[in-house]
C-alpha cells in the first residue's frame, strides 16, 4: 500500500474533468466511468505513446475490429465455456459476492480454490455476508460476458467482446496476406472490452466496460528471438520468478540465460513494457514483473508475466505479457476449419514424401458421371487433414459433395515442396488502458499541505502550457490570446486563463499537471519577452514571445528547462 488516498485523487479527477462516474444523473452504475476532457486528453496521450513504440519503433500494424462478436468466435477462444468467476449469494439478503474475494486474507492465492473448498472456507473461517451478516450460500459459476442477440429475435447469439485480442486472431488470414505471408508479424488493437464483473470495486481497476491496448505478435515457433534484443540485453528488470517467489533484479540477458523468462522475444517485450510504463511516468521503483504461478498460468501458455505497480490498493496487475504458444490459432483453425498456418519456406524446394488425397477413378466415374473429373481435380488440392470421420467434403461448382472412402484414398508420394506449414506462436503484451491511466495519475500525484501537483511526464500531460496575462487589461490580454492562438494545437494543448491571482492560476495548472506556464506582463509590451515557468522546479525564465512555440516544442522533446 502507499499513503496516497485514492478518494482524494478520485475527487480531484471528478472535479477537474478527468473522469466521472457514468450515469450519475440516474444514480450511477458500479464499474463504469466516463472520461472528461482532461481524461480524454491524458488517455489519448497514453495511447499515442504505446503506438509510437509498437507501430513506430517496431513497425507493427494496427487494426480495429468489431466489439460485438458472434458466439462461435468466443466458443473457439474458450470464453463461452471457461470465462467465469465463482459467485455466492447471501442466503438472507441475496446480495451477490465474488466467492474468492470473500476468503482473501486467509489464503495466498484464493482464485485457485475450487467451489467446494470455498464453501468449506466460509464455514471454517466464519465468513458471512458483509451487508447483513447472513450465511453465504453455495458457490456457482458466473460467466463474465455480456450476452446479446445479433439481429431480431434470438437468431444469432452474440457477446460483447471480453478482450480485443480475438478480433486479431479471427483476421489472421487477412493480416498474413497483408504482411506478404511473412513472420514475425505484429498487430495491435485498442478499444473497448466488456466484462460483467460480479463486484466491481477499486475504482478504475475493475470496470465492467474498459479499454485495452493489445499486441499480438505471431512468431515462428522455432524462432523466438528478436533482432533488437542485443540493444536492451544489459538493461535490468525487477522480477518475481515463480520458482522462488522472491524479488530479484537481473539483466534481461541474465533472465533468459538463467531460464527465468522463457525466451528472448518474450523477455524483449517484458522490457518494452517497462520502457513504455516508465516513459508514461510510472515510477520504476513501484514497478515489478511477477511470473504467473504454475497453477495460475493458462495450460497452453509457455510463460506469462504480469507488470504490477504499487498503488494505494496494493500491488496491481496492469499489463500481462504472455507466450501463448499455438493455442489461439489452433483453436480457431479447429472451430472454423480454416487454414491458419504459416508456410515456412525452405531456401530451395526439397523432395519430400507427402501424404495426398487420390481419387479412386474406377468408383468415381460410374457414380458421378459428368462431375467425376471436376471432383477428382478438386481433390488434388486437398490434404489428409481435410478428411473428417472418414469422409471428404468436396466443393464443385458451388455444390458440396460428401464422399466416402469408396471414392478416395490417402497415398504417399514424393514431391518437391516449397516449405512446411507451422501454426505460429503468439506473444501477447496485453495492456489495461484504464489501469495504466489510473496508475499514471497515482504516480504523478503529489499532495502536501493542501497543495496538489500532478507531476505528469510532459508527453502525457493533458494540457502542456497555461497562458496568462498578468492583468486582463492594457493589451496584456490581447497579447496572451495572440500567443495562445499561435501555440495551441491538439498536440500542444494550451489553456488561456485570465482570472484570479497569478498564484491561483499556477495552482490550477499544477493541479492538472500542466508542465509549463507562460505569463504576459508589462515588460512584454516593452521588450517582447514573456516569462515561462516550470511546474516541477517552479523556476522562471524570460523568453521572446515569438519563440514560445519553438521553445515549447524543444521542452516537449526533452530539452531541460535549466538550459533555456
Ligand atoms: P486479462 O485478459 O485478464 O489478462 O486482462 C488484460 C489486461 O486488461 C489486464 O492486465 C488488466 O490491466 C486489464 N483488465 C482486465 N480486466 C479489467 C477490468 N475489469 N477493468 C479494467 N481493466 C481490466
Amino acid at each position: 500500500m502507499t499513503d496516497i488516498n485514492s478518494n482524494d485523487l478520485m475527487s480531484l479527477c471528478k472535479r477537474r474533468g478527468f473522469i466521472w462516474p457514468s450515469f450519475e444523473l440516474y444514480g450511477g452504475v458500479a464499474g463504469m466511468y466516463d472520461y472528461g476532457p482532461l481524461g480524454c486528453a491524458l488517455r489519448n496521450n497514453i495511447v499515442e505513446m504505446w503506438r509510437s513504440i509498437y507501430k513506430g519503433r517496431e513497425g507493427f500494424v494496427e487494426i480495429d475490429s468489431e466489439t460485438v462478436n458472434p458466439r462461435e468466435v468466443l466458443a473457439a477462444s474458450g470464453h463461452v465455456e471457461n470465462f467465469a468467476d465463482f459467485i455466492t449469494y447471501c442466503k438472507q439478503c441475496n446480495a451477490p459476492y465474488r466467492a474468492d474475494h470473500m476468503v482473501k486474507g486467509f489464503y495466498e492465492n484464493p482464485d485457485i480454490l475450487t467451489p467446494k473448498e470455498l464453501e468449506e472456507a466460509f464455514v471454517k473461517h466464519n465468513i458471512r455476508c458483509p451487508a447483513c451478516g447472513g450465511e453465504l450460500g453455495e458457490v456457482g459459476e458466473f460467466n463474465l460476458m455480456f450476452r446479446t442477440n445479433i439481429g431480431p429475435g434470438s437468431a444469432r447469439v452474440g457477446y460483447l467482446r471480453p478482450e480485443t485480442a480475438q478480433g486479431i486472431f479471427v483476421n489472421y488470414q487477412n493480416l498474413y496476406r497483408y504482411n506478404r505471408e511473412k513472420l514475425p508479424m505484429g498487430v495491435i488493437q485498442t478499444g473497448r472490452s466488456y466484462r460483467n464483473e460480479i463486484a466491481p470495486r477499486q475504482g478504475m481497476i475493475r470496470m465492467r466496460e474498459f479499454n485495452q491496448m493489445e499486441v499480438e505478435l505471431f512468431v515462428d515457433p522455432e524462432d523466438k528471438d528478436w533482432a533488437k534484443f542485443p540493444e536492451i540485453e544489459n538493461e535490468t528488470l525487477d522480477l518475481i520468478p515463480n520458482t522462488t517467489l522472491e524479488l530479484t533484479t537481473m539483466t534481461v540477458k541474465e533472465a533468459v540465460e538463467k531460464g527465468v523468462i522463457a525466451n528472448r522475444v518474450l523477455a524483449y517485450f517484458v522490457y518494452t513494457t517497462k520502457q513504455l510504463l516508465t516513459s508514461l511516468g510510472i515510477d520504476a521503483k513501484r514497478l515489478r514483473f511477477r511470473e504467473h504461478e504454475k497453477d495460475e498460468m493458462a495450460h497452453y501458455a509457455a510463460d506469462c508475466w504480469d507488470a504490477e505497480v504499487l498503488l494505494s490498493y496494493g500491488w496491481t496487475e496492469i499489463v500481462g505479457i504472455a507466450d501463448r504458444g499455438s493455442w489461439d490459432l489452433s483453436r480457431h483453425a479447429q472451430f472454423s476449419g480454416a487454414d491458419l498456418t504459416h508456410l515456412k519456406r525452405f531456401d530451395e524446394p526439397r523432395e519430400m514424401e507427402v501424404e495426398k488425397i487420390a481419387a479412386k477413378h474406377k468408383a468415381l466415374g460410374p457414380a458421378f458421371k459428368g462431375k467425376a473429373k471436376a471432383i477428382a481435380a478438386a481433390m488434388e488440392s486437398m490434404t489428409p487433414s481435410d478428411v473428417k470421420d472418414g469422409k471428404l467434403a468436396v466443393k464443385v461448382d458451388g455444390e458440396e459433395i460428401t464422399l466416402t472412402e469408396e471414392y478416395f484414398e490417402v497415398v504417399k508420394r514424393v514431391e518437391k515442396v516449397a516449405g512446411v506449414r507451422v501454426v505460429p506462436h503468439v506473444i501477447e503484451p496485453s495492456h489495461g488502458l484504464d489501469r495504466i491511466f489510473y496508475s499514471v495519475l497515482e504516480h504523478a500525484y503529489d499532495s502536501k499541505d493542501d497543495y496538489t501537483v500532478l507531476r505528469f511526464a510532459p508527453a502525457v500531460a493533458p494540457i502542456k502550457v497555461g497562458i496568462f496575462p498578468l492583468m486582463e487589461k492594457d493589451g496584456l490580454d490581447d497579447k496572451a490570446k495572440e500567443i495562445y492562438e499561435k501555440v495551441h494545437t491538439h498536440r500542444m494543448e494550451a489553456y488561456y486563463d485570465g482570472s484570479g491571482t497569478i498564484g491561483k492560476r499556477y495552482a490550477r495548472m499544477d493541479e492538472v499537471g500542466t508542465p509549463w506556464c507562460i505569463t504576459v506582463d508589462y515588460q512584454t509590451l516593452q521588450d517582447g519577452t514573456v516569462t515561462i515557468r516550470d511546474r516541477d522546479t517552479t523556476d522562471q525564465k524570460r523568453i521572446p514571445a515569438d519563440s514560445a512555440s519553438a521553445v515549447l516544442e524543444e521542452l516537449l522533446a526533452g530539452r531541460s528547462f535549466s538550459s533555456l
